[in-house]
């Protein structure tokens, strides 16, 4: 089938390309023009503490601005980066990104911390742990300040590498955090060894829940497994009150979702978040 075709206005990059192919190799050429060229944008959706409903955290989630087809949606390029290994740049661009914004995002007294996704290629890279150490110190920032998010696919395809990486980000002091929860693989014997301490349910279940009795019974069974093993417990995928106040209730740590917002270019979440938090009581 053809690699990069037009589907409603936008590209579509097959994860199944072939890639010793030439389109492969041109769409390559267009990533790494976009990040030389600045084509690529960190937004950031915020993280609410669900009880305080303060902002406690924000996700960094890329997009691309492309120069003529507008707005380029993750899931249109990163299977491909992934699969070129052109991802690992990209990693490294978002946290450099983060780090560079990191300092404005912060009010006194309220720590927002940053949350960054990887893939399963930063995990297999030796180097990785040492270049993200090499980015906090040039920005003078502590790893404390971040989250790395990992999916259990992520983690799965190569466990053991995956675990000697993952200890030595968590010996580095980052706060790391299974994303996706409950779509992926992974056996629960192996979870409790990994120096984790979050988990983020996935959308799917959350989105569910106001209609769907089992997926109601996932985010609980969820939510109640991970405090069982200590572990802090986020919701993504939050689209309405109702939702958000169930998840309250039955103790969940912290919300994401576009009920609070959506994903926000990076100049825009200061002022989002000063609505927020002057926001009418209770809306
Ligand atoms: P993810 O890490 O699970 O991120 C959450 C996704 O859910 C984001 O989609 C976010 O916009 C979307 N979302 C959040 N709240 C809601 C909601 O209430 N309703 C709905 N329907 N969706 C919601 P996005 O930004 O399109 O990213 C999709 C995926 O692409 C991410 O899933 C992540 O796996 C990947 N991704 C995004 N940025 C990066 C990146 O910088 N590096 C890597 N390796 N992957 C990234
Ligand atoms: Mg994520
Ligand atoms: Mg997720
Ligand atoms: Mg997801």
């Amino acid at each position: 089938h053809a690699a990069k075709s037009k589907t409603a206005g936008v590209l579509l990059y097959s994860p199944s390309l072939d890639s010793s192919s030439t389109q492969t190799l041109s769409l390559l050429t267009d990533l790494r023009h976009a990040l030389q060229h600045g084509e690529l944008r960190l937004f950031l959706q915020p993280k609410l503490d669900a009880t305080s409903q303060q902002v406690v955290a924000a996700e960094a989630l890329v997009r691309w601005q492309h120069p003529q087809r507008g707005l380029v949606p993750p899931l249109q390029f990163i299977p491909f980066a992934e699969q070129t290994g052109f991802v690992r740049q990209l990693t490294l661009w978002m946290f450099e990104e983060a780090a560079r914004q990191w300092a404005s995002l912060q009010l006194p007294g309220q720590p927002v911390r940053v949350a960054i996704n990887l893939s399963t290629r930063d995990l297999l890279d030796q180097d990785f742990p040492q270049r993200l150490a090499g980015i906090l110190k040039q920005h003078g920032l502590a790893s404390s300040g971040f989250c790395l998010e990992i999916t259990e696919s992520a983690i799965m395809d190569d466990p053991q590498r995956a675990e000697a990486t993952l200890n030595r980000l968590a010996a580095q002091g980052f706060k790391l955090s299974i994303d996706d929860f409950g779509t992926g693989y992974s056996s629960l014997a192996y979870l409790k060894r990994l120096p984790v301490s979050e988990l983020k349910i996935d959308k799917s279940f959350v989105m569910g829940m106001a209609t769907d009795e089992s997926d109601a019974k996932i985010v609980r069974s969820t939510i109640d497994l991970a405090h069982n093993l200590g572990l802090s417990v986020v919701a993504e995928g939050v689209e309405t009150a109702a939702i958000l106040a169930q998840l309250r209730a039955l103790g969940c740590d912290e919300a994401q979702g576009y009920f609070i917002s959506k994903p926000l270019p990076a100049v825009e979440f200061n002022a989002w978040r000063t609505r927020w938090d002057t926001r009418a009581p209770g809306a």
